[in-house]
């Protein structure tokens, strides 16, 4: 515990949602709640000289018992090595897609680099991986609190929902609104979320955008059905992936970053959304059109293993 002033004191991307629960609004963004002893942190920044002043905050809280990464992408999965967490926690399905030490680096010199990071860090770059890792369900219970964190498929097949139940918080990562489905599927998204709905909870964090109250969920979750009504509709016609986001993109993705407040938005990589576009739009309608050509209840779950792709 310390008593001097940290680098995050004052800043506006640090939100307390409530005594014992922070979210840094960085890229992406990162969780942590605090209880007598000691703390979680749910994923974690991509930027190694972001992850510093988040080290200094939560070793001001208490020693790190657990971090858990909620998905495979490579935003989610470099913070470790920084924060140093006793035990690291992912799904199975997760682990079993996570990058190699090389394809971090990869993602650190290209569509995640960071222009004021040493390119020495990146080129020594090595991945931390899960010291535990669950399948369906893990039930936690630390410092008197309760934790139910369970896989929660759509916008990746591993994707993990951290549930501090006496918080009132859910953390969601990328199942709120990240119009990215490249390596998930709609149905199981669109069931998780209606399964989310029914979470009692104040409040669910999302991995890019500010946090958001169940209306929000709500709202997400009608998008997102409208968007594979319309591809039904267009593959319906005939038209393939690529001939409907000729005709116009599945995600408006400008207008779905302005429709919610979002502190850390000057914290995305340079290149993130040039280079993500493509993948969103092209491999997303891709997604979708394999999904109404098979039945709803022929979509695959997390119980049927690693299906992610990793772009
Ligand atoms: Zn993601």
């Amino acid at each position: 515990m310390t008593t001097s002033r940290l680098a995050l004191d004052g800043d506006p991307r640090l939100l307390q949602l409530s005594d014992d629960v922070y979210v840094f609004g960085t890229y992406p963004y990162s969780g942590l709640i605090v209880t007598d002893e000691g703390c979680i942190a749910i994923d974690g920044p991509m930027s190694v000289n972001i992850c510093a002043p988040w080290k200094e905050f939560i070793d001001s809280k208490g020693p790190l018992r657990y971090q858990v990464y909620c998905e495979h992408h490579s935003d989610h999965t470099i913070s470790a090595p920084y924060l140093e967490p006793e035990v690291l926690i992912s799904s199975e399905t997760t682990r079993g897609v996570m990058d190699t030490d090389e394809m971090a680096r990869e993602a650190l010199r290209t569509w995640g680099e960071y222009r004021d990071v040493d390119p020495a860090i990146v080129e020594n770059y090595t991945m931390a991986y899960p010291t535990l890792t669950y399948r369906g369900r893990l039930n936690l219970e630390l410092g008197g609190k309760r934790f139910v964190i369970f896989e929660a498929p759509g916008h990746t097949m591993g994707s993990t929902v951290v549930h501090a139940v006496d918080d009132r918080v859910a953390f969601i990562a990328d199942l709120g609104m990240t119009p990215a489905i490249q390596s998930g599927d709609p149905v199981a998204w669109l069931t998780t979320l209606a399964l989310l709905e029914t979470l009692d909870v104040d409040w669910y964090v999302q991995g890019h955008m500010d946090p958001m109250r169940r209306d929000d969920l709500h709202t997400w979750r009608t998008m997102l059905l409208a968007t594979l009504d319309k591809v039904r509709e267009r593959a319906g016609a005939g038209l393939s992936a690529k001939d409907i986001i000729a005709e116009s993109p599945i995600f408006d993705i400008p207008a779905i970053l302005a429709s919610h407040s979002f502190v850390g938005r000057g914290d995305m990589p340079a290149g993130l959304l040039e280079a993500a576009g493509d993948i969103l739009q092209v491999v997303g309608a891709e997604r979708m059109v394999e999904s109404v050509h098979r039945h709803p209840t022929d979509s695959p779950s997390a119980s049927l293993g690693p299906v992610s792709t990793q772009e």
